[in-house]
């Protein structure tokens, strides 16, 4: 089932007191992710788009600290 057939907009959070700034959601996703000057990650789109949706599936799967998460 796709993210549009689950309903509702899917976006990705960051709970940034678990970030410890590896960027290896960076690497995975880096139009939705960016590590920033104080080591701690910045979301720079949290609106999920279909296209985009496996990339940020790994970017969360690759978080050692489960840092990020969907929500909708
Ligand atoms: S992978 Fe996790 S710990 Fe690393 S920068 Fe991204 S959110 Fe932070």
């Amino acid at each position: 089932m796709s993210a549009e057939a689950a309903g509702g907009t899917l976006k990705v959070e960051v709970d940034r007191t678990r970030c410890i700034g590896l960027g290896l959601c960076e690497a995975a996703s880096p139009k939705h992710f960016e590590v920033g000057e104080d080591g701690k990650l910045i979301i720079l789109q949290s609106v999920v788009d279909s296209g985009d949706l496996s990339e940020v599936e790994e970017a969360v799967e690759s978080c050692p600290t489960n840092a990020l998460r969907f929500v909708r």
